[in-house]
Order: structure tokens, then C-alpha cells, then sequence
């Protein structure tokens, strides 16, 4: 049976809405040096808003919003269901989807009316080699904003792109913060765009970024940081974080995300606020230290 110490610290955890499940979640997160957080969902409120459409010439902006939402359609990336939302908020009528395969970490290939579509990060449609220089500077700018640009392509030609926006937790930066105090260091890793990445990470005073990461690479990340035989934590909410939380020696998941990733964690923060981070970091330790 568990140690007295863990049976209450378990409690005192649950009070502040974090399930410690594991013995590493209490052994294990004390010792923790790195801390590898994600940035969608986990940084960020993993709500992306649609907040510009650029054409170019031959679409109009509503015209490219309901093609883009009819390829999205059957994706659940919150990239899709943004775009989705905000193309039946405009009244636009998608048009009829053939056929549609997601590729995880870059965006979606679809067949509509004949054509082939691509919609997705810029570097996946340029490695399929669609030209998006006529859209370059306006995605490097947005970009730089914090934005996520997602690209579309008809039959190999660009036809625009879609910036989206997410907000940082109000509680994050704090919570970043309150890590460092209590000796860990934090990193970010993401499958979105480096610019985008710095610029939150640098809001949030992170300073190691892994940005346009796939989801095999999160996990190759953590096992890298631990080669000096650091101990790793890694915070995540999605599927594609799940690799990650297994490979570290403490996995945490938030609350509010897939089943997945919660299945795949050590600890899970029901209270969905990262916030909490700290407060699991020093119930691990007293309850270690009541335990000598
Ligand atoms: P994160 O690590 O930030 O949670 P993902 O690995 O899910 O991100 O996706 C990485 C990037 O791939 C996204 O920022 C986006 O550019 C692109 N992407 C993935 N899925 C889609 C999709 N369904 N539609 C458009 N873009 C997508
Ligand atoms: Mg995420």
C-alpha cells in the first residue's frame, strides 16, 4: 500500500483539481530539471479564430473560405473546425468533398469537384510542390504577428491562405514563471511555424523553442533532452503529444484534452489551468520529503 505522505499528498492534489496517478508523478516530477511544454492547446486556449483571408487573383475571399471549410470538413484539427466555424458564420455553402485523407502535422489533401486540393502549412504545400512566393511577404508578416497560416492550393496552384489566431492563457505566463523559480527550465515545442512559436514563446519569456515539429519529433525531442540524464517533463493536450508523454519521465496531460494524451500521462490537470504545474511540483516534494 502507498505511503501515508503520497495517500495525502494525493488528496491535497486533488483539492487543486491535478490527478496524480503514478508513482513518477510524485518520485519522479521533484527531480524534474526541463520542462517541455506544448504550444496549441497547452500555452495557448487551443481555440483558433479565423482572423484574415488573403486571395489572389481568380477567387473571391468567400469563395476560398467555403473551399477551404469543404476540404476541412472531416478533419477534428481545431485548424478545421476554426475555419468550418467560420465559414458558416459568413453564410458560405461549401461546395461537395470527393474524397479527403488528413496528414497529421501539415493539413489535408482533398478531391473537390474534380479538383485536387491541398490546405495546409505552407512548407507542406511547397514540398508538394505548389509556388506560394506571390503570398510570401504577406505570410511572412503575418507569421511574425503570432499568426498560423494555413495555405490553399487548386490543382497545384495557389490560391490563397487563411491567417488564424489563438490566445495565450492568462495564466501562463505566471505559471512560466513560478517553473523557473522552483529550478525548472522551460522549453516549447510545436508543429506550428517558428515565427509564430518565438513570438509566444518570447511573450511568455521561454527561451528554447522546437517549432514546426511533427508528431514523431516531439517525442525524439524529449528523449534528446534527457541524454545527459536530465529528467524531462513533458505538458501536452493532443493526440499527436502522446508519443512525448510516454517518452518523459514525467507525462502530464491538461484536462481539457484528447483521451489519448490523458491516457499517455502521469499526471492530469483537471482544473484544464497551467497554473497548477507548480502547485504538483511542491505537493510531489513535501510529500517526498514526508515521506523520509
Ligand atoms: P501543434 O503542435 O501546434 O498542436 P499540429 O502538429 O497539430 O500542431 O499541426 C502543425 C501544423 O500543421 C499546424 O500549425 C498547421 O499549420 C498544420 N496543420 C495540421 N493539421 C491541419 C489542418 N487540418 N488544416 C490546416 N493545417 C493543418
Ligand atoms: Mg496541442
Amino acid at each position: 500500500s502507498a505511503p501515508l505522505s503520497i495517500v495525502r499528498g494525493a488528496g491535497e492534489a486533488a483539492e487543486q483539481g491535478i490527478l496524480m496517478r503514478t508513482g513518477e508523478a510524485f518520485q519522479g516530477f521533484r527531480l524534474v530539471r526541463k520542462i517541455v511544454l506544448d504550444k496549441t492547446g497547452t500555452l495557448t486556449e487551443g481555440r483558433p479564430v479565423l482572423h484574415e483571408v488573403e486571395t489572389l487573383d481568380g477567387i473571391g475571399a468567400d469563395e476560398l473560405l467555403a473551399f477551404t471549410a469543404a476540404a476541412e470538413a472531416s478533419s477534428e484539427h481545431p485548424l478545421a473546425q476554426a475555419v468550418v466555424k467560420a465559414a458558416f458564420e459568413r453564410g458560405a455553402v461549401p461546395p461537395e468533398v470527393d474524397s479527403f485523407e488528413a496528414m497529421p502535422g501539415k493539413g489535408v489533401v482533398a478531391r473537390i469537384e474534380g479538383y485536387d486540393v491541398l490546405v495546409g502549412n505552407p512548407r507542406f504545400l511547397t514540398e508538394r510542390g505548389v509556388d506560394l512566393t506571390a503570398l510570401a511577404e504577406r505570410i511572412r508578416s503575418l507569421e511574425e504577428a503570432g499568426r498560423t497560416v494555413i495555405a490553399v492550393a487548386r490543382n497545384g496552384r495557389a490560391l490563397g491562405c487563411l491567417a488564424l489566431g489563438d490566445t495565450i492563457r492568462s495564466e501562463a505566463s505566471g505559471a512560466i514563471q513560478a517553473l523557473r523559480k522552483a529550478g525548472m527550465v522551460p522549453i516549447m515545442v510545436t508543429g506550428d511555424n517558428a515565427r509564430a512559436a518565438r513570438r509566444v514563446a518570447s511573450d511568455l519569456g521561454i527561451d528554447e523553442v522546437h517549432a514546426g515539429i511533427l508528431p514523431d519529433g516531439k517525442a525524439e525531442i524529449v528523449r534528446r533532452l534527457q541524454a545527459d540524464r536530465s529528467r524531462v517533463a513533458m505538458v501536452g493536450d493532443g493526440i499527436n503529444d502522446a508519443p512525448a508523454l510516454m517518452q518523459a519521465d514525467v507525462g502530464i496531460a491538461m484536462g481539457g484534452g484528447t483521451d489519448i494524451a490523458i491516457e499517455a500521462a502521469d499526471i492530469i490537470i483537471l482544473s484544464n489551468r497551467i497554473d497548477a504545474l507548480p502547485v504538483a511540483r511542491m505537493i510531489s516534494r513535501n510529500s517526498y520529503r514526508k515521506m523520509l
